[in-house]
């Protein structure tokens, strides 16, 4: 008998095994019913995962499921926010059991993993869609913000830039040494959420973005908002071995660039506490890598590894471009 929709939400989705205290009525009524720590703010943030556009038909449900949280906690990372709740929007074609259990493993293994309650949400019927909203706290005035660069700052990033990317175009033909593969493709599917990074950051950094699109317009971003300009030094930036030789064999920079997914973090510091960010990496667990430096004026230029300077930047990821 086909699952109805009330019996696929009971079944997949009211009880993922994290309760929290704050959560006074979860999955099942109207509306779910929050209390919010005093005090705090609430950071909220939404992505959406459409077939066929952020990923192919056939995709494993259970990287999706893990995949659809991950990039939201990132943009709660982004801003030094900690989780707390989750809603799903799901639009899905058939109500296919197996796919359901694995998409609902996949989200509750990081749901689990990071302390999050998924508290509600919407089923409907129609294209594969999948969106999350999480909801997270900060403390009044202490948010990471992309606006609080300045002249001076130094551009800092986590992790290695254009895995995903690669694992994209590794799955368009383009070759690359099987070694490399399974890694690669679990940074495309499964990203890690910067959020114990972000936390740290919070009264450190002066602004700071995740990187969905890409360093390059990611970046842009924090010096349109803070009004000022940065220079990249190509050769600073970290990549894996990969990328690297992906990099040094065709000489295109558009992979750590503007490849996008890399849900890694981009942030600045003013120079004199350098030593506190170098110091932040081994208790993270993630190499933090100064790439860069904020200018004054509007300008984002790089500098490639034999001191040549570029001007343009490739672009990001941008949905409406190239329609
Ligand atoms: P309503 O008709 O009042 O909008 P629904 O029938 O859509 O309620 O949903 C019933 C309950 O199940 C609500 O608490 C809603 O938040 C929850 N819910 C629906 N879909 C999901 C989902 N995909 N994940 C989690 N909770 C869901
Ligand atoms: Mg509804």
């Amino acid at each position: 008998m086909p699952l109805s929709e009330f019996d696929l939400i009971r079944r997949y989705f009211s009880d993922l095994s994290v309760h929290r205290e704050d959560v006074i009525l979860g999955v099942g009524d109207d509306c779910a019913l929050l209390q919010p720590p005093a005090g705090q703010q609430l950071a909220v943030s939404m992505d959406t995962l459409v077939e066929g556009r952020h990923f192919s038909p056939g995709a494993d449900a259970n990287d999706l499921g893990y995949k659809c949280l991950a990039v939201n906690l990132s943009d709660l990372a982004a801003m030094g926010a900690e989780p707390a709740w989750a809603t799903l929007g799901l639009t899905l074609p058939v109500a296919d059991e197996h796919w359901l259990a694995a998409f609902a493993g996949g989200f509750a293994a990081l749901a689990a993993a990071q302390k999050v309650q998924l508290v509600g949400g919407d089923t409907t019927r129609g294209p594969l869609s999948i969106t999350v909203q999480v909801h997270g706290f900060v403390t009044p005035g202490e948010a990471l913000r992309r606006d609080g660069a300045r002249p001076g700052d130094l551009v800092y990033v986590s992790g290695t830039l254009g895995d995903a990317g690669l694992a994209l175009r590794a799955g368009q033909g383009l070759g690359v040494a099987d070694e490399h593969l399974p890694w690669l493709l679990k940074r495309l599917h499964r990203p890690t959420p910067r959020l114990a990074l972000g936390q740290r950051l919070v009264g450190l950094a002066s602004a700071a973005i995740d990187l969905s699109d890409g360093l390059g317009s990611d970046l842009r971003h924090i010096c349109e908002a803070s009004g000022v300009g940065a220079v990249l030094e190509l050769g600073d930036l970290p990549l894996s071995p990969a990328v690297a030789t992906h990099v040094s064999e065709t000489g295109d920079w558009t992979l750590p660039l503007a490849a996008g997914d890399d849900y890694e973090l981009c942030f600045t510091v003013p120079p004199h506490r350098q030593a506190e960010v170098e110091g932040l990496a081994s208790r993270v667990s993630c190499p933090l890598t100064r790439v860069g430096m904020i200018e004054r004026g509007s300008k984002l230029h790089a500098v490639l590894p034999d001191g040549q300077q570029i001007g343009g930047m490739p672009d990001g990821y941008d949905h409406f471009a190239h329609t």
